[in-house]
């Protein structure tokens, strides 16, 4: 970050986004909440940004190959809906995730099927340049012909690379030479199928980040970002093709940054949808969104992550003992960036300036400018909370410079809302027994005119979460 300066007014930031042929698990969420610090960081340093975030709605094909069926068209005869039904749902479950761990929306969100004529004009000009080749299966890129080809993922292009394909094309020159055109089968016709100077068919999986990309940031940009399984093979063809396609001699983006995976450890959450769980499991489970961002954030974006019960009850746990602290000291200062931090009174460098307040801002951008160290930022945050020689003033400013690059919600979110709303039903049954019980005593108060004790038992319901509601035909209660 120390490093970085952007190549123009505008700072173009683009993040593959998600093929939405299935809901999203909570590993595929790391790649957007590590996105968006970056975006806040940039914010912090004063960059205005241009975020594109792509929606693949066809061309990504079963286990990333270059043959075989689309994932869309899969899922929607799985489902027996329309891949335009299939598209929309699961990219609104996408946007819903990323609201719900307070993602700030991309500039814009294309969608690859708007953008098939400009696929097949691309694809049209390596034709032009020579770097293609067409087999009765499609067009093909000549890697051969890239020079540097495969040098983001530091592969050795000639061994590992070829015996990690799995897919056999009959006809490929090299075996990392990928689709650009995906062509229909004879006899087949497919669920999405565009005409092409190939046949019909459908444009290969990589080629649309390239074409989306440059339509909406610019033939060059800054930064490309993505989960760190693209880096072998999704971004190594896009930049194959997208310099053979600009053929400017200059490299086509000029920082790539990839996010490591999570881990999963643990299968309790998982019971409930398959292998990997969702966003929704969690809540489900009585996890808030932001407990699952604190935990994401508590690791580095370049290590890999253990997801596992404890590690979530862990952040889950520290997000309250935030929210609780944090909330006496609402409304925070409205901060963004690093210079509204330095400027506002708590902090400013005048006499009447918090030091230890400006202090902390320092360290929470050193934190940030140090290849987004969130962990450090968390730390931070939770030192300024405990430090007794901080101002009020001054712990407003730190609070909220740290949120403006965390994103914890931490201006707004209520302590209540942090463990979510139980049902009856998670409760076991010593757990109702004990509430019944405390119920049956109430009663046994009310009758006996003894008012203090009934409100005192009220009171102890309401610690356990229990709202209770006097009718005529007795007490009845539910969970708050
Ligand atoms: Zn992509």
């Amino acid at each position: 970050m120390q490093d970085f300066s952007p190549s123009a007014d505008v700072v173009g930031l683009y993040s593959c986004g998600p093929t939405v042929y299935s809901f999203p698990h909570l590993g595929n969420m790391r790649a957007y909440v590590f996105a968006d610090v970056l975006r806040r960081a940039l914010r912090w340093k004063g960059y205005p940004v241009r975020h594109v975030t792509n929606i693949t709605d066809v061309g990504h094909a079963v286990a990333d190959s270059d043959t075989g069926e689309d994932k869309l068209e899969v899922a929607a005869a799985r489902e027996r809906r329309s891949v335009e039904d299939i598209a929309a749902f699961y990219t609104k479950a996408f946007f819903d995730d990323l609201a719900a761990l307070n993602v700030l929306p991309a500039d814009e969100y294309p969608r690859a099927t708007a953008y098939v004529p400009q696929m097949i004009e691309f694809a049209a000009r390596l034709e032009e340049r020579g770097v293609t080749y067409r087999l009765p299966s499609g067009l093909y890129f000549d890697t051969s012909k890239s020079p540097g080809y495969g040098t983001l993922a530091m592969m050795d292009v000639a061994g590992q690379r070829e015996a990690a394909r799995v897919d056999y094309v009959e006809g490929r020159k090299n075996k990392t030479d990928f689709a650009l055109w995906r062509a229909e089968e004879p006899g087949v016709r497919r669920a999405m199928r565009w005409d092409s100077p190939w046949g019909w068919g459908a444009p290969g999986w990589h080629l649309e980040c390239s074409v989306m990309s440059m339509a909406l940031l610019g033939e060059h940009f800054d930064i490309h970002t993505g989960g760190v399984d693209h880096r072998e093979l999704h971004h190594v063809n896009e930049i194959a093709q997208s310099e053979a396609y600009l053929d400017d001699g200059l490299p086509w983006v000029r920082y790539w940054l990839h996010n490591e995976f999570l881990v999963l450890n643990n299968a309790k959450i998982a019971k409930s949808s398959g292998p990997v769980p969702r966003l929704a499991d969690l809540a489900d489970a009585g996890y808030h969104p932001m407990a699952y961002r604190l935990f994401l954030l508590g690791g580095h974006y370049r290590s890999q992550l253990d997801f596992t019960t404890q590690a979530v009850d862990a952040a889950q746990a520290t997000l309250r003992r935030l929210v609780t602290r944090v909330a006496p000291l609402r409304p925070l200062e409205p901060v963004t960036t690093l210079e509204e931090a330095r400027a506002l009174p708590g902090t400013s460098g005048a006499a009447d300036g918090d030091k230890t307040a400006a202090g902390y801002v320092e360290q929470l951008d050193a934190a940030i400018s140090a290849d987004l160290a969130t962990p450090k930022i968390l730390a931070t945050l939770q030192e300024s909370l405990r430090d007794p020689d901080i101002s009020t003033e001054g712990l407003r400013v730190v609070v909220a410079a740290a949120d403006a690059l965390l994103g914890l919600r931490l201006a707004d979110l209520d302590p209540r809302d942090v463990d979510g709303r139980r049902s009856v039903s998670d409760l076991d049954a010593p757990e109702v027994e004990q509430i019944e019980r405390l119920i049956a005593d109430r009663t046994q108060a009310r009758k006996e005119r003894d008012w203090r004790r009934a409100d005192e038992i009220r009171a102890e319901l309401e610690k356990l979460g229990v709202q209770v509601t006097d009718t005529p035909s007795g007490p009845t209660w539910e969970l708050r």
